[in-house]
């Protein structure tokens, strides 16, 4: 099945945008940031919380992070209302070009999420960019509290990564990872990175951080929710987070009537079609999601 969704989606990132709009329009919102508020609003009301993305990474000039930081500035404007926040990816805000670059960018950022009282989230990406990642939340987390990163329990290295970050101030993701890695730095066996996860999980809980629980493995979801029962962890510890539109049954329904906080990750943008090419290259499982979904319906 591999060889044949990878095969697919070489094809399809030939096709025109309207032939590959039904394969991204399941997870993105829309185009405009009016589209992303409008699905807040939808999201908001059915007793969800929100983390907004403007789609895209790896800009490929200073000029064009600035644009995207100033996007990144009106959009806590126009969330104010909402129960939302932000996600962004350093790349997108130049850390491919210049770390400095993507440092000022996000501070900037976290300056208007300051002014807003609300929180940004800092988004993991590939391991060339990890250590500068954690760096740049670092110097975020010197100046405002509410800032929070993503560890991905696929990477080796995680572990240690908690030990060294855990605190009363670290608010962290945990997700199993989406970037295809080596052997050398990360686990590859499903089972194992599940595993990972779960540890990493208990791991922050058993500190003083809050975690983001962000997976739709819904065995590994019930696994971690019995975890959190037995062990009594207050509810301002912990929150789930899926990616908008990913079809979770009647889970996300049970997480609510719960009484967690779930959060949908929305993503929107004109990137969307790159986007959606580079995450299905990356795991063309996807397609075959996606495709599940068509006929479904
Ligand atoms: C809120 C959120 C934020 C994330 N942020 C990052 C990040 O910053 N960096 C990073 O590297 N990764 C990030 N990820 C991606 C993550 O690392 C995984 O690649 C992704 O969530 C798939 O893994 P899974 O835990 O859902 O488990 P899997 O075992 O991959 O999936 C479990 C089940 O969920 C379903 N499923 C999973 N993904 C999809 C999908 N896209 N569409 C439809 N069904 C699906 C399938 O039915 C599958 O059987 C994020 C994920 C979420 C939910």
């Amino acid at each position: 099945m591999n060889l044949i969704n990878y095969i697919l989606v070489k094809i399809l990132s030939y096709f025109p945008k309207w032939m590959v709009k039904p394969f991204a329009s399941p997870y993105v919102a829309g185009v405009t940031a009016d589209k992303a508020v409008e699905t807040v609003k939808s999201l908001n009301n059915k007793g969800y919380v929100a983390t907004v993305d403007i789609l895209g990474e790896h800009v490929a000039t200073k000029n064009e992070s600035f644009r995207i930081r100033d996007e990144y500035l009106n959009l806590y404007d126009r969330i104010k209302e909402l129960d939302a926040n932000i996600s962004l990816k350093p790349t997108h805000l130049g850390l491919g070009i210049d770390p400095m670059l993507a440092e000022n960018n996000l501070l900037n950022i976290l300056e208007k999420a300051k002014e807003n009282n609300n929180f940004m989230r800092i988004d993991m990406e590939n391991s060339p960019y990890t250590d500068a990642t954690i760096d740049i939340y670092k110097k975020c987390l010197n100046k405002y509290d509410e800032v929070g990163m993503v560890l991905q329990s696929y990477l080796k290295r995680t572990a240690q990564d908690i030990k060294n970050l855990n605190s009363d101030k670290f608010n962290c993701r945990i997700c199993k990872g989406i970037y295809r890695e080596s052997e050398e730095i990360a686990y590859h066996d499903n089972e194992e990175i599940r595993d990972r996860f779960f540890e990493d999980v208990k791991a922050i809980l058993n500190g003083k951080g809050y975690v983001a629980i962000a997976t739709h493995d819904i065995t590994l979801i019930n696994k971690i929710e019995n975890w959190i029962i037995e062990n009594k962890i207050p509810l301002d510890r912990f929150e789930f987070q899926v990616l908008y539109g990913v079809p979770m049954g009647n889970k996300l329904q049970q997480l609510l009537d719960m009484g967690y906080k779930v959060r949908n990750y929305v993503p929107f943008g004109e990137a969307w079609f790159d986007y959606s090419i580079r995450r299905l290259k990356e795991n063309p499982n996807i397609m075959w999601y996606v495709l599940v979904n068509m006929f479904k319906k």
